[in-house]
């Protein structure tokens, strides 16, 4: 499947004003900026639209504020954003309303305003018709390069769109491309690995993949689930309880499928979620009282990483165990190798596994590093992604 939406690369964007959506939903720390890589993944389609002579007006939303909230202004980002860029990026004094019409229209070719968080506003997240005209009598078109947020049909990601022709950031279509390309015809073998807490947010994908995938490996505080529903004891290990029924079902899709669906073998316990917990490995995975599953055992580790090394292509979902706890990071980090030294294609989603990427210094030896969590689950399960539907088809841009 090929991406069919109009890209920025052919909006005639000259001397016009647009609206852009971007994901500069960063960490905040002490009123700083402590981590810019959404603000960098940004960067390339802003410069192209002041390259191209564009006004730009940029909106994003910060956190999950209720109503105006200083605590989640987006001034430190349109600050390091400007560092980023080297021009100046005024902060305007809210969304929408007279005055932030009036900043947008005083803005100059090549010049960037940010609006305030969108979600400063309520109707953002109901996507508010009022609101979304308003956003969209800012400017001239639309350009959507807010991947991140697209499985949102929001004011700002989705409601916009039906008010301007709206057209495809350089990163959107770039995350939409790589990710559909690993679900719908990758180099095989297809490895997939995937951890995290919770079978429920993972399953859809579990169950798509399936269908592409010659092993799914999975770890994690997950994995409890599966030894559940197996009749394994799990102690004290975190296990979701709705999530049993679902690894029961993907257990039974798997065998069906001819996928392989593989779980630990070793496991590393802790007496307590802490990084000071008493730290016992055993070889099985029989779970006793008083001790829970903080991580995959060293022989896992090996196991998958061997699979991962065999693979044509590999998509990494979800830490194996609760790496942010130094002690429990050991099976996080050994895939994180594998996947990084892996000679096939390699492309990585979610949140956390990108945080343990950086925090292993390993970022840029994967082929694709998603910006997108949410967003990139939902694309492999196959759902379509409301702010990406609702772009104008390529074959609609007039030449
Ligand atoms: P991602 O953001 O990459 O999709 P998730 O948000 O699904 O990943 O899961 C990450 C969280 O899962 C981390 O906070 C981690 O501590 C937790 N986790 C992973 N394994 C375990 C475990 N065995 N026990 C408890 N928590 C775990
Ligand atoms: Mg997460």
């Amino acid at each position: 499947m090929s991406f069919t939406k109009a890209s920025v690369r052919d909006a005639s964007l000259d001397g016009g004003r647009v609206l852009a959506r971007v994901d500069v939903n960063v960490p905040l720390e002490r009123g700083a900026v402590e981590d810019d890589t959404r603000i960098r993944a940004a960067l390339p389609t802003i410069e192209l639209m002041r390259e191209r002579d564009a006004a730009v007006v940029l909106c994003s939303h910060l956190g999950r504020p209720k109503g105006r909230d200083p605590d989640l202004s987006l001034a430190p980002v349109a600050r390091r954003l400007g560092e980023l860029l080297g021009a100046d990026v005024p902060l305007a004094p809210g969304v929408v309303g007279p005055d932030v019409a009036r900043e947008a229209e005083d803005l100059e070719r090549g010049e960037v305003l940010m609006l305030e968080n969108t979600r400063f506003e309520p109707g953002e997240t109901t996507n508010d018709p009022a609101l979304a005209e308003a956003l969209a009598g800012l400017a001239d078109i639309y350009v959507d390069d807010a991947f991140a947020a697209a499985h949102r049909a929001h004011a700002s990601t989705e409601g916009v769109a039906h008010h301007l022709p709206g057209y495809a950031g350089l990163l959107l279509e770039r995350e939409v491309r790589e990710l559909t390309s690993v679900r719908d015809d990758p180099e095989p073998p297809l490895v997939v690995l995937l951890g995290g807490a919770k079978v429920s947010d993972k399953i859809g994908a579990i169950e798509r993949l399936m269908r592409s995938a010659a092993q799914i490996l999975i770890g994690g505080a997950m994995c409890f689930s599966f030894f559940r529903a197996r009749g394994v004891p799990t102690g004290d290990s975190l296990v979701e309880e709705e999530g049993v029924e679902l690894a029961r079902r993907a257990l039974e899709g798997a065998a069906d499928s001819g996928c392989e669906l593989r779980l630990p073998v070793d496991l590393v316990l802790g007496d307590r979620f802490d990084a000071a917990a008493e730290r016992r490995k055993i070889d099985g995975v029989e779970v006793p009282d008083g001790w829970m599953g903080l991580d995959i055992g060293p022989r896992t580790a090996a196991e998958y990483g061997d699979a991962v090394s065999a693979a044509g292509t590999v998509f990494w979902n979800g830490p194996m165990g609760a790496f942010e706890l130094g002690p429990f990071a050991a099976g996080t980090r050994s895939v994180a190798e594998a996947v990084a030294a892996a000679p096939g294609r390699t492309v990585v989603g979610g949140g956390d596994s990108a945080a343990a990427l950086n925090e292993f210094g390993l970022a840029g030896e994967v082929d694709w590093l998603s910006t997108g969590g949410g967003a990139s689950l939902e694309l492999m399960e196959g759902k379509s992604l409301p702010g990406v539907e609702v772009l104008l088809d390529a074959s609609e841009v007039k030449a």
